[in-house]
């Protein structure tokens, strides 16, 4: 079973003359487990695949899927149950409290929804994104990377299905851009985790086992196993 699934999606914005075909019949399975990019010139529909595919914007027609619930089938309380529990979010700004340590802000989510955290799971994450030292820190005493790190770490904290990241490298220097995509793949690899980041960056999406390239609200294109020169 895929871990989301869109089923000739269609989705525009505004109406009549002003309407803006965002999403022109897509169609995507994401395997568990597996790292997808998603590119494509601005304005191609990636931020509206994503939102879509995560419950955070609705559908004209077709179906998405998270797992084996259909999101356009959701009414208000299982979407904010599906967007709380079962899909984690990476920003390209962070998006961390600042008030909160790095260690409130990790298990944030998790207190949001009521529920325990897993201690070893937590230990887990947290060792693997190199933060083990900062989980006493606030947001402005770490660096982007290690803000970014600890936005991974939030994501994955409560086992989502999918972890959705938009541009989680545009605000970052490449060494820590390096940093935060490792983590990103080690998690598909190791933990299983199913990843789906939107990108520009060609050297980024080398990262994912899968890159979908959108124009024009269509998928026009797939590559596997890519590397950079080939994602150019
Ligand atoms: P990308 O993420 O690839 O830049 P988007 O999904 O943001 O593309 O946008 C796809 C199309 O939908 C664009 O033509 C964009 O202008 C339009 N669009 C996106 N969001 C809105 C919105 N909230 N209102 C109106 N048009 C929008
Ligand atoms: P194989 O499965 O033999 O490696 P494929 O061409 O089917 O060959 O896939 C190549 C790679 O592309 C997969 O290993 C995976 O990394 C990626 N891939 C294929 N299908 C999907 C999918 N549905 N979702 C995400 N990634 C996929």
């Amino acid at each position: 079973e895929a871990a989301a699934r869109a089923v000739d999606v269609w989705k525009s914005y505004g109406t009549g003359e002003a309407a803006v075909t965002a999403l022109g019949g897509v169609s995507v399975e994401l395997d568990r487990g597996r790292f997808t990019a998603i590119m494509g010139p601005s304005g191609s529909g990636k931020s509206t695949l994503m939102h879509c595919l995560a419950g955070l914007d609705t559908i004209d027609s077709g179906d998405v899927w998270i797992g084996d619930t259909k999101v356009n089938g959701l009414r208000d309380k299982g979407l904010t149950e599906l967007r709380r529990d079962r899909v984690g979010f990476i920003f390209q700004q962070f998006n961390l409290l600042p008030t909160l340590t790095a260690e409130e802000n990790i298990t944030l989510p998790l207190a949001i929804g009521g529920r325990k955290v897993d201690r070893a799971w937590f230990d887990l994450v947290v060792e693997t994104v190199g933060l083990r030292d900062r989980l006493s820190h606030r947001p402005t005493q770490l660096s982007g990377g290690q803000q970014q790190r600890v936005a991974c770490a939030r994501a994955l904290v409560s086992r989502p299905q999918v972890v959705f990241a938009d541009e989680p490298t545009g605000n970052l220097d490449s060494r820590s851009g390096a940093e935060v995509l490792g983590f990103l793949r080690r998690s598909s690899t190791e933990f299983d985790q199913t990843i789906v980041m939107v990108t520009h960056d060609a050297v980024a999406a080398s990262y994912a086992d899968r890159v979908i390239f959108l124009a024009d609200g269509r998928i026009v294109r797939e590559l596997h196993h890519p590397t950079a020169d080939a994602v150019l």
